[in-house]
């Protein structure tokens, strides 16, 4: 049988704390999230099932989170191929401390 990583117990701790993040910023639908990006993010994440940052790394990790690359408050397009991109948790939340960093 081949290798298999063990990552449950890592996703349900990544999924933990997604939920307190949730709770500091407001949910998905406070900050603007919609039908529309509900729709456009699950077609996403089967168009791009892994995380691109990992990719470029040769490592193989699953999508936990559709990002806009251009964030919205600085004018990124919503529901658009070109803006998105699928990350694991530890990817986004790298690029959430850049862009807090360059603001
Ligand atoms: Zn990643």
């Amino acid at each position: 049988m081949p290798y298999a990583p063990k990552r449950h117990r890592a996703i349900r701790s990544a999924r933990r704390q997604h939920r307190s993040y949730d709770k500091r910023r407001g949910s998905a639908r406070q900050r603007g999230y919609d039908t529309a990006w509900d729709k456009f993010s699950a077609w996403y994440r089967k168009e791009h099932p892994l995380c691109e940052e990992c990719v470029k790394n040769d490592l193989i990790i699953p999508v936990d989170v559709v990002d806009h690359i251009i964030p919205l408050a600085e004018g990124g397009a919503h529901c658009d191929e070109e803006n998105a991109m699928s990350l694991c948790w530890s990817c986004h939340e790298k690029k959430k401390a850049r862009e807090k960093r360059a603001r």
